[in-house]
């Protein structure tokens, strides 16, 4: 079954759960990138040690971080889709799903 929008026929159609999803793991590489992007690269060869001391450091970042996503996430869903399951990308209708599913 693919979504298409009941104003303008567009497959473009983004669902809710998607663009969660979507938000979750932008921000979750972020905020890991933002933490191992931190660290000194002095020496420039990283060895075991400064490889996870990287790792521990992205996983801090994210864990600080992950309240943000998730704010951001809610706000998404509230101002982007209004209560509705499903955003058309070409002509920013709203609507549920249920209503817009056809067979493939
Ligand atoms: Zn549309």
């Amino acid at each position: 079954m693919v979504s298409c929008c009941l104003i303008c026929s567009s497959k473009a159609v983004l669902t809710k759960d998607v663009a969660n999803a979507a938000v979750m793991m932008i921000g979750t590489i972020t905020s890991f990138l933002r933490g191992i992007r931190d660290v000194p690269a002095d020496p420039p060869i990283i060895d075991d040690e400064d490889l996870l001391e990287r790792v521990a450091r992205g996983v801090a970042s994210f864990l600080a971080g992950h309240t943000e996503t998730l704010a951001f996430a809610t706000d998404l869903q509230k101002y982007q889709f209004n209560g509705y399951g499903c955003l058309c990308l070409r002509c920013g209708a709203q609507f549920d799903q249920a209503a817009c599913l056809i067979p493939t």
